[in-house]
This record gives structure tokens, sequence and C-alpha cells, in this order.
């Protein structure tokens, strides 16, 4: 087990930049996320933590120890590839017990180490099985089994699932974090997938462009943002955006949408100039007699819930309702923000107001 700390983690190909400055703590036993979009920087990132590229600048700390120009046989940790890197020529038993015999550990005591691992994965019964005729999933528990045999400090895993169909790759996710919870071995996991990061993470670090946008527990980084790309990556459909403008007044700021009010308490920040208010749409109610006003344009029909998106002078809002709800396209409507779950954005930067998210309130002038 290993805590794995990161600091000011820098990675250049040539000119380009891969990974800026990245600082973040994986905790001894956490299951911890890199989660972005394509070529954010996840897989550098992980990379360097095994020991298969070396940063340009920046340090990486196993428990307190600096590892970072170590190669990645001297770190003990376990990468674990989405496609799963088997040796096609030997059976289950022996692609399983080939990294214990390579490091000098006895037959006898492997077999008994992989006969030990099979049954925590389930797979004891192929392991006399060639590896070419197995399923996608079987395959995936081969080449982890593979890697939790030599019992290493961590486990790096880059989108392990993503060879593997939807409704099969869900299953395989919770039983991932089942094996995990079992084992309690330390874990990051690279994916693309919000909601895969969201239910699989106790942690969560989000890239963009190779800079660490936020870092923190799962919801807190649904609820409190820390900036617009963070707010639109995660969740379907993602938060919504207003456009607004800020009013410094005598006492308390507020926050102008047309003529409704947002007053912001205790701004340090100072409110002049434009800003997103941003509202989950699990947070908009369809309301007549609200101030703010649109127009409905379309519904879409999920289930318990439709997604209605309504048209205002300040952007398009999208409310998560219940299925129940009458709703007609092309008729006007009330939009009701809770109250507690607004967030506001400075528009320039995207960078989320802290002092708002800290406080969790806004009052709805
Ligand atoms: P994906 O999910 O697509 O793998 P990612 O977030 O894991 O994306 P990386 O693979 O870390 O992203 O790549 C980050 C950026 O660095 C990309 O633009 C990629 O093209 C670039 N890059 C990665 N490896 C190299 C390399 N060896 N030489 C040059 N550029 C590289």
């Amino acid at each position: 087990m290993a805590q794995i700390k990161i600091e000011n983690l820098r990675k250049d190909f040539g000119a380009f930049t891969a990974v800026q400055s990245s600082t973040f703590t994986v905790e001894d036993g956490e299951f911890f996320m890199l989660l972005g979009p394509s070529g954010c920087g996840k897989t550098t990132t992980l990379r360097m933590m095994a020991g298969l590229e070396l940063p340009t600048s920046g340090r990486i700390y196993i428990d307190g120890e600096e590892v970072g120009q170590k190669p990645a046989s001297q770190r003990d940790i376990a990468f674990v590839f989405q496609m799963f890197a088997l040796y096609p020529h030997m059976n289950v038993g022996k692609n399983m017990s080939y990294p214990l015999l390579s490091q000098g550990m006895s037959r006898i005591d492997a077999n008994a180490r992989v006969a030990e691992v099979a049954r925590l994965l389930g797979i004891s019964h192929i392991l006399t099985k060639p590896v070419g005729g197995l399923s996608g999933g079987d395959r995936q528990r081969v080449a982890l089994g593979r890697a939790i045999v030599r019992n290493p400090k961590a486990f790096l895993m880059d989108e392990p699932l993503g060879a593997l169909d939807a409704e099969f790759r869900e299953h395989m996710a919770e039983e991932l974090r089942a094996l995990h919870d079992r084992m309690g071995a330390t874990t990051v996991y690279v994916t693309h997938d919000q909601l895969e990061a969201m239910q699989m993470g106790d942690k969560i670090v989000v890239m963009n462009h190779g800079v660490v946008e936020q870092f923190g527990v799962p919801q807190d980084i649904y609820d409190w943002p820390a900036s617009m790309f963070v707010a639109q990556f995660l969740g379907s459909p993602p938060m919504n955006f207003l456009r607004a403008h800020g009013l410094v007044g005598s006492g308390a700021d507020s926050l102008a949408l047309g003529e409704a009010r947002i007053t912001i308490p205790a701004q340090r920040e100072g409110l002049s100039g434009d800003f997103a208010l941003g509202v989950r749409p699990e947070h908009v109610r369809l309301n007549d007699s609200a101030s703010l006003r649109g127009e409905i344009i379309a519904t879409e029909y999920l289930g318990t819930t439709q997604i209605v998106t309504v048209r205002t002078s300040f952007g398009e809002v999208k409310a998560r309702v219940a299925s129940d709800q009458k709703v007609a396209v092309r008729t006007a409507t009330g939009l009701h923000l809770d109250a507690r779950n607004l967030s506001v954005f400075d528009a320039e930067t995207g960078r989320a107001l802290r002092s708002v998210a800290n406080q969790g309130v806004l009052g709805l002038g």
C-alpha cells in the first residue's frame, strides 16, 4: 500500500507541454481517478507515476521517497493497460505465474499465490484454459490477476475497461471497485468517462490541456466546480450557464439577470463585470410565477425524468423535471433556480468565485 504525491509535475515533448505543473496527492488505499478529455495529459501523468516516462520537472513521491528519476522496475507499482497484453501461447495460470517466476519465486509458491488471486477474481475454473478463447471480461480479469499476484504497492490503470461494450463495462467497473474494497490497494485509474469517475472514485483529478482544473471528492467537484470547464465536463446534461453582470452595491453585491437580482453575500473579489451563473438541470424548476421567463423549445423523455430546454434572454437552460409534469413546447414558462445550488463564474477567466462556493448559499433577490 502506498501514498503517491505529485508536486509541480511537468512534461514537455519538444516544444509541446503535455502536463503543466500538476500537484495532487493520492492517499494510501484510495481509488483515485484521473479524468479529462482526450489529449489532456492523463496517460502522460500516469506513465510518469509508473516510471515509463521521465518528468521534465517536478517531483513524484511514493510513501515519502522521491522516485521521479527511478526506473519503473524499482517503484513496485503495477501498470494495467487498456489492451490486455497477455502472452497468447500460455494458459491463464501460466500468464499469471509468469511475473512471479521471473522474479525468482519457486513454482510451488507461485502456484499457491496464483490460486489465491484466482479465487479473489473468481477465475479459478479457467486457470488451465488458453487465453485465446477467453471473453473480453475474463481476459481483463487475467490481466488484473497478473498485476495483483506481485502484490505491488499500487495499481495504475489506463482506461482498463475501454475495450469493453457499455453494458459489460458497467459490470466490470462494479467488480473492479468491489475488488479494490476487498484489497484496499492504492489505485490510480485513468478515464475520460465522467460517470465512471464519479461512480468509482474516492477522489477525482480533472485535467484539461495539461492543467489540473480541480482535485477533490466526486460530490464536491460535481456540486462546486472550480471552473466552467469542470462544470460542463461533469453531469449529463451539463451545468447551465446564464449570462449575468455584477452590480457593486453598498453592503451586499448582486448579480443582475435583466430585472432579477441575485444577492451575493460578502464578495471579497468584488462583483464588477460579466459573470456566468451556473445551475445544474436538477436545480431548475418550471414555475409559472417565477420572474425569470423563457420559452420551452424542446423536451426529451428519459423514463422517470424529462429534460426540458427553455430559451431565455440570458441563454438556454435545461431543466430536469418529473416526466409526469405536463410541458408543452412553444409555450412560455417561468424558471425557478434553487438558490442553494448556484455557482458563479468569472465570464472572462471561467474560474468560479470560491467565496460563493464556500458559503454554498445565495439569496435570490
Ligand atoms: P487519451 O485519453 O487520448 O489517451 P490523454 O489525456 O491520456 O489522452 P496523453 O496521452 O497524456 O493524453 O497525451 C497528452 C498530449 O501529449 C497529447 O497531445 C499527445 O499527443 C501528446 N503526447 C503524448 N505522448 C507523446 C510523445 N511521446 N511525443 C509527443 N507528444 C506526445
